[in-house]
């Protein structure tokens, strides 16, 4: 068979992460010409299986919490029921039209070209062009950005090939609500999941290895978000390796046993991390290096360590988030528009950026910079910190919401007075948060928080309350 023709671009970006078609717009618009290679579903994780489909489910699984909450608040709804089926398709409509608007706004755009097919190295250098092959097409591109993003890690656990279990595809592919969910792993993705089914009426178990679940948050936010999960009605079992998982007898489900207990459920979800999406690039054809878990080490402009080469979003490591994803696409296309112009300036680098994140139980927890133990570390080491913590149950809005979950912790630098980080468990923590993230961008000092005028009544106007409860960190 002839080879097909190769198609000669400036620019081949590769995966339509969160990353990349803002960037192959932006660059397109500039006059350059790009490849957009997808080998699945345009939009990727965010728009297809994450956070587009799970916070548009949160929203049915809040309504019918709240609808059973009712009566507390004076009025009378009778019995609520969940149709599940009519939540997951509320949610697949978002999902389709996120994407079909996605699809449309690439194809609208001159000079660029979306190619559908698994996209691949086939050799090549910065100084003569990359050659790529994706589908039935070859590219030549000068240029060439990874946006590949991650998918599930399947853990190595006894008897996990012998049951069925889902993760987070095949769960939203679900139409009949289950019985009994069991997650395995309790980070963000098993949580928001496990909230979700429960406030639709499964039952839902939680197993976590680790000795408590949100392990890399402080023990007080992570108790707080257990308590909460405990009062929903959902079973958590930390601390323990899965010993094995095994079909039920009857072959309706599932049993995992976990520090000699056992765990039944009608279905199993596996949410336990993620793994890069780098293997199919084939890397090795054009020397870029990747990291023992096959992520791409990048400098802080997200260069790989080939001329020519960028990696952006989950699989440079550098966040894990569609928020880092698409500021680091951000990035790129500032420090490239600024080499074409040969115009000085400052460069952008991911280096210079504050971790901020949101994990979006109901309550969410809202999440910038160092916590507490990094803190106490850094006071070990001679720095002086000093923090603050609220109990939102004594947050007037709180208390008249009624939704009272949940603390504020803040972190500030005795010497600057500077915020290095928070965190605001609670009624709209994932909004509120940004305050603190926006104070530590522009590095403003806690006191400009602590003598602005405040809207009433808000959570954010419980700010400069807390700050006066500032206390030096001991180690
Ligand atoms: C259940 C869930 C909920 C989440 N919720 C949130 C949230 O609320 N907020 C948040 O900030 N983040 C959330 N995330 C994380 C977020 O989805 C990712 O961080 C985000 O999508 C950034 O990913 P990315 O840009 O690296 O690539 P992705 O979005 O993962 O997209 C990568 C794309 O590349 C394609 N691809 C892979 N290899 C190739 C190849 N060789 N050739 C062509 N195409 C290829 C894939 O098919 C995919 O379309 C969630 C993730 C999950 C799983």
């Amino acid at each position: 068979m002839p080879l097909p023709e190769l198609l000669h671009v400036d620019v081949a970006i590769v995966g339509t992460g969160q990353a990349a078609p803002s960037l192959a717009v932006a660059l397109a618009g500039d006059g350059e010409s790009v490849a957009l290679i997808e080998g699945h579903q345009v939009g990727g994780t965010c728009v297809n299986n994450g956070c587009t489909p799970t916070k548009t489910l949160r929203k049915s699984a809040r309504v019918a919490h709240m609808a059973g909450r009712a009566a507390e608040f004076g009025v009378q709804v009778g019995p609520v029921r969940v149709d599940f089926a009519a939540a997951m398709e509320r949610m697949q409509t978002r999902v389709d039209s996120a994407r079909s608007g996605l699809e449309d706004w690439l194809a609208a755009q001159p000079r660029l070209t979306l190619i559908r097919g698994w996209g691949r190295f086939e050799g090549g250098d910065a100084a003569r062009g990359f050659r790529l092959q994706a589908g039935d097409r070859r590219i030549m591109a000068q240029r060439v950005y990874l946006n590949t993003g991650t998918r599930p890690v399947v853990p190595s656990i006894a008897g996990l090939d012998t049951v069925p279990f889902l993760d987070n595809v095949s769960l939203l592919q679900l139409r009949s609500l289950p019985r009994h969910l069991v997650i395995l792993g309790g980070s963000y993705i098993g949580l928001e999941m496990g909230q979700i089914f429960r406030r639709l009426g499964s039952e839902v178990s939680i197993v976590e290895t680790g000795p408590r679940i949100t392990g890399r948050e402080d023990a007080d936010v992570s108790d707080a978000v257990h308590a909460l999960l405990l009062e929903e009605g959902i079973a958590v079992h930390c601390g323990h390796p899965v010993d094995a998982v095994a079909p039920l007898a009857n072959g309706a489900g599932v049993r995992v046993s976990v520090g000699g207990r056992q765990v039944d459920g009608s279905h199993l979800l596996v949410a336990t991390g993620r793994q890069p999406n780098t293997e199919r690039l084939d890397l090795g054809t054009v020397g870029v290096t990747v990291d023992g878990r096959g992520y791409v080490p990048t400098d802080g402009e997200l260069r790989t360590n080939v001329t020519g080469i960028w990696a952006l979003g989950d699989i440079n490591k550098r966040g894990a988030f569609t928020h880092t994803s698409y500021h680091d696409h951000e990035i790129v296309l500032a420090n490239h528009r600024l080499q074409r112009q040969g115009a000085g300036g400052k460069r952008r680098s991911a280096d210079d950026r504050t971790m901020a994140y949101a994990m979006f139980t109901d309550p969410p927890l809202g999440r910038v910079g160092i916590g507490e133990g990094e803190a106490r570390a850094m006071v070990a080491q001679g720095r002086r910190i000093s923090m603050a913590t609220h109990a939102m149950a004594d947050v007037s809005r709180a208390k008249e919401e009624s939704e009272t979950t949940g603390l504020i912790k803040l972190l500030v630098d005795d010497a600057t007075g500077r915020f290095l980080g928070a965190a605001i468990f609670g009624i709209q923590g994932d909004e509120i948060i940004q305050v603190i993230s926006n104070f530590m961008a522009t590095g403003a000092s806690h006191q400009v928080l602590k003598d602005a005028l405040p809207v009433h009544p808000t959570v954010a106007e419980f700010l400069p309350t807390v700050l006066g409860k500032l206390k030096p960190l001991a180690a």
